[in-house]
């Protein structure tokens, strides 16, 4: 069974009122165990809006979402998720331990294991020393791995990333990139990342999936042919 199976899945904001709003139409696909998939699509295309979907942070307004075969209901406990804005995602006034740890808490890990965890998935993303310091402390980019850490500090089947490196500047953005392709060398983790950017997408993802159309549908599944790993 694929990890993640979208079905004609469907989104109107605000649905019923004057207002409404159609983001996507009809968009189907599915991603397998290990694979790297990239959504792409222009600014409006309604890619956060199938992310927030898919992650349960929205309500779809038809069609069907299963993951891991199991139609999805709630948010999985098993989604690991990294957004855009990582320095509003982290809390500054807890230490970037503290912040990596947070899921493992909040799913009961006892202190001495998620101490031992926090600090693998820190060097994992090649942050070693700044377990003590505050995100504040760091840079963009630095700030970014730790939400990355944290996003995969309980392991998760799925990585769900939005538009991951679009505000940092280009060198960090390549180094991010060669990090994130490392940590699903390294963990054998599946992805699925959104971006605007076509180059991005075809340097990192197996698959393409690209949107375009308002409202949305998919336009077509692209195989990248040469992996880069
Ligand atoms: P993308 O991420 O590709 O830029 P979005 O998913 O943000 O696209 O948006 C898709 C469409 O849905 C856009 O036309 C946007 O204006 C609309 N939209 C997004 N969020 C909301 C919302 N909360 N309420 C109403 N319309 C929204
Ligand atoms: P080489 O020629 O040494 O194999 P590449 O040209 O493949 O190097 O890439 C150099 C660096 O630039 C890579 O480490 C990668 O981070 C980044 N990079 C290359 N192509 C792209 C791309 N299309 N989009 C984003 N980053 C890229």
């Amino acid at each position: 069974t694929p990890v993640l199976d979208v079905e004609h899945l469907r989104k109107i904001y605000n649905e019923g009122k004057p207002h409404a709003k159609m983001a996507i139409d009809d968009v189907s696909f599915s991603v397998d165990k290990g694979e790297f998939v990239c959504i792409v699509g222009p600014s409006g295309a309604g890619k956060t809006t199938l992310l927030r979907c898919i992650s349960g942070l929205a309500q779809a307004s038809s069609g069907r979402l299963a993951f891991e075969g199991t139609p999805l209901t709630s948010v999985p406990d098993q989604l690991g998720l990294v957004f855009q804005d990582y320095g509003r995602s982290l809390y500054h006034w807890f230490t970037n331990a503290k912040n990596v740890g947070l899921p493992l808490a909040a799913r009961g890990v006892p202190k001495a294991e998620r101490a031992r965890r926090v600090s693998e998935v820190l060097a994992e993303v090649g942050l070693p020393h700044v377990e003590q310091q505050y995100p504040w402390e760091l840079s963009g980019g630095m700030q970014q791995r730790v939400a990355i850490a944290r996003a995969l500090s309980y392991h998760p089947d799925l990585l769900l990333m939005d538009e991951p490196f679009a505000s940092v500047d280009a060198q960090t953005r390549f180094d991010l990139e060669d990090l994130i392709l490392k940590v699903r060398r390294d963990l054998g983790i599946t992805v699925v990342l959104v971006t605007h950017d076509i180059d991005e997408a075809i340097y990192l993802s197996d698959r393409i999936v690209v949107l375009s159309g308002s409202p949305s549908k998919v336009r077509e599944v692209v195989d990248v042919p040469l992996g880069q790993d």
